[in-house]
């Protein structure tokens, strides 16, 4: 462990993340760059948050930021340890706040997405609240490689694993762990900070969500950091607090959709009350949730074919 620290510190150089936090605001946005180990930032205040890895060949970083960022967020990760080159970009899902950023992040890097996140950002894709198709983006901004299931590789010596976060979120989500800093980039699978949320459309529900967050219980252990997309990193006992509560609220779902109450019904009925955190619209992420159950209301209980 000593060595391994040893040789970590002398490839990153003496610049290493004692000068952290800083704060980069050229363009009147509020980023901030905060330490999580010796070798992995977070980058707050870009859209969603992005986390990079520095190792002895470059940056490996987690999404890309809001579109509008772009600028801040390079020279915040440019002032990083081996800040200098990004070697590979992940994109946790689709949405703008996580890949706001890819033409610019991913130039020289490999950018790598679940094969639904490649999907929707090469193809486009429909939003039914706006009633419009978004189109898809520049070539140079589409994930280069994309994975069904699971994936690993190695990046100076730095074991880098990710994998499919099946509608947790979004239908493209997908985890990215640092298994040697015990690092694990969760996207929007956690969400310690605002109300969780899910793109039902997008293909997110909370059936997804709940196993998501199996997953990551399962992945990680009681020393894990896991940063998500928004907020501080959180401990595995946060993790699994929203996912007691994620499932307390699933299976008050499952009771009442299969009575054939609506949406409405359903909040109306309490099933809200006593999670144990605060919502600030509760009522919307029941309603978002519903259309989820829609969806897959042939898959609730094995007596209903
Ligand atoms: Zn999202």
């Amino acid at each position: 462990m000593i060595r391994r620290r040893t040789i970590l510190k002398s490839a990153l150089g003496a610049a290493a993340m004692a000068a952290l936090p800083r704060a980069f605001a050229a363009s009147g946005s509020k980023i901030e760059v905060a330490k999580v180990t010796d070798s992995i930032a977070l980058v707050t205040g870009a859209g969603g948050n992005v986390l990079a890895l520095s190792t002895a060949d470059g940056l490996v970083v987690v999404d890309s930021g809001a579109p509008g960022a772009t600028m801040d967020l390079q020279a915040a990760l440019a002032s990083l340890p081996n800040g200098n080159k990004i070697r590979t970009l992940f994109n946790t899902h689709w949405h703008h706040e996580q890949t706001g950023g890819n033409e610019a992040l991913g130039k020289g890097a490999a950018i790598v997405a679940h094969e639904k996140t490649r999907q929707r950002l090469s193809i486009g894709y429909y939003l039914p609240a706006e009633d419009r198709y978004e189109k898809p983006v520049p070539v140079a901004a589409q994930p280069t490689e994309s994975f069904y299931t699971t994936g690993e590789t190695k990046i100076a010596n730095q074991r880098v694993e990710y994998g499919y976060l099946l509608e947790a979120h979004t239908d493209g989500d997908c985890y990215v762990y640092f298994r040697d800093a015990n690092v694990l980039a969760v996207g929007d699978a956690v969400s310690p900070l605002r109300d969780p949320e899910l793109d039902w459309f997008g293909g997110g529900w909370l059936g997804g969500r709940v196993d998501a967050l199996d997953l990551l219980l399962k992945l990680g252990n009681a020393n894990t950091k896991y940063v998500p997309s928004y907020g501080a990193a959180v401990a595995r006992a946060d993790v699994q607090k929203e996912r007691d509560m994620s499932l307390k609220i699933f299976e008050r779902f499952v009771e009442l959709v299969r009575k054939g109450q609506s949406a409405d019904d359903i909040f109306a009925a309490g099933i809200m009350n006593d999670t144990g955190r605060t919502w600030s619209d509760p009522k919307l992420f029941v309603h978002d949730a519903f259309k989820g159950f829609w969806a897959h209301h042939n898959t609730l209980m094995p007596d209903i074919v």
